[in-house]
């Protein structure tokens, strides 16, 4: 069964404050909820401790990015284990910012992907075409590499903590986002390429981001291989928040 996740990345946003007031309100309002949802709260490596703190079990916490390492002299990376001993179940990989402003290659994400999988972490690993290269009719084939890239190293067990993220680069932060539609076909293509890698793709969550907001995100919830969504701006917001969580549709999963 597919788990539905809502997970907010908070990006380089947030105080102690926004911590307090949202995690709260989050945390009692989603406990109220009947759908599965499972929402995750990413906020800065900074603030994990302290989110985790307010989470109680209601909420699930995770980290932005986790370094390539094990452990060592990485001034300034924050390690999987790490992630782990503070209490986050989930990562999120290649995100899309990283792979432009940081220069995060497929092969780094493959490497950070093999760490989580060595602590039974989570990893969200994030895909997605340039505006380019929908224009020019590489979407799914841009995607389906990343994919490839990205999973080649996992096997077996360790497919449960693998979860994907859909999320065109020209639909993050834009305001724009791909039609249900678009989105459904993407997510479809995916779920191909993780079988043809051996993987039990109809058992594995595949997750929207670009712009979810409260009033799109149930017609992308409702797409038969859209199982959740990553969402940025409206994360911040918790009533936003909270509205896209519960926008999933109620059932056990499919
Ligand atoms: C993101 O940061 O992953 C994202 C989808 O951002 P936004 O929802 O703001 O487009």
């Amino acid at each position: 069964m597919r788990r539905k996740i809502v997970a907010g990345n908070w990006k380089m946003n947030g105080s102690t404050g926004l911590v307090e007031h949202l995690v709260g309100y989050v945390r009692s309002e989603v406990s109220c909820l009947d759908n599965g949802v499972e929402a995750v709260i990413i906020p800065p490596a900074l603030y994990v401790r302290d989110v985790k703190s307010l989470a109680g079990d209601e909420l699930s916490v995770g980290v932005q990015n986790v370094a390539c390492w094990e452990s060592g002299a990485y001034t300034g990376e924050v390690s999987a284990a790490m992630a782990k001993d503070c209490g986050c179940r989930y990562a999120l990989v290649g995100h899309s910012e990283r792979r432009q402003l940081f220069g995060e290659t497929d092969a780094a994400v493959a490497d950070k992907v093999a760490q989580l999988m060595s602590q039974g972490l989570n990893a969200i690993v994030c895909v997605g075409e340039t505006l380019a290269e929908r224009e020019a009719g590489q979407a799914e084939e841009t995607v389906s590499a990343q994919v490839r890239k990205a999973l080649a190293g996992v096997s077996g067990a360790e497919w449960q903590y693998v979860v994907v993220a859909y999320e065109p680069v020209w639909a993050i932060g834009t305001g724009k986002t791909a039609t249900a539609g678009d989105a459904q076909a993407m997510h479809q293509a995916i779920r191909q390429v993780l079988k043809d890698l051996g993987a039990p793709a109809d058992t594995m969550s595949l997750l929207y981001g670009g712009s979810v907001k409260a009033d799109n995100a149930a017609a992308l919830f409702a797409e038969p291989d859209i199982d959740g969504g990553l969402i940025g701006g409206a994360s911040l917001v918790a009533q936003d928040f909270m509205s896209i969580c519960q926008a999933m549709p109620a059932g056990t999963g499919r």
